[in-house]
């Protein structure tokens, strides 16, 4: 088992804590950052600009193609159906994430759809392992939800 790099999940809770929202998502490679992105649905007016969508959409921009195996992705929160379901579609190997859906449905609705269940029924299979710096992370979460 891998295992994951504090520095990097640390790097995604700065995005978030600086874009004042408890979302921020990191696209690695080893130890390696390509990109970075914090939750924008309020300043981008559209629903779907949660951080891992908009950090899988930055870096198949910058690569120029839709195939991101052998990069992790690290979250501050448990990627959501949406999220998770995007991951899946770039082929992202392994997802390191903070708090867990349960925890953020205390601060605000979610889908109560664990990644793992729709890892379970997908093409691709993705390495999931949450509780990454889970405390700072659900600081965050407190802070700005
Ligand atoms: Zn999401």
């Amino acid at each position: 088992m891998i295992t994951p790099d504090t520095r990097i999940m640390n790097t995604a809770i700065e995005i978030a804590e600086k874009n004042q929202t408890p979302f921020g998502a990191v696209l690695a490679m080893g130890d390696e950052i390509f990109a970075t992105a914090a939750n924008q649905t309020r300043e981008l007016h559209d629903p779907t600009a949660h951080a891992e969508l908009l950090v899988i959409r930055k870096l198949c921009s910058q690569l120029k193609k839709t195939d991101l195996s052998g990069f992790t992705l690290y979250t501050t929160c448990e990627p959501c159906p949406m999220c998770m379901s995007a991951a899946i579609w770039a082929k992202i190997d392994v997802i390191y994430y903070g708090c867990d859906i349960p925890s953020i449905s205390e601060k605000m609705p979610q889908i109560d759809i664990r990644s793992r269940d729709i890892n379970k029924k997908s093409f691709h299979n993705v390495t999931i392992q949450g509780g990454v710096l889970e405390k700072r992370c659900m600081e965050i979460l407190q802070l700005f939800s």
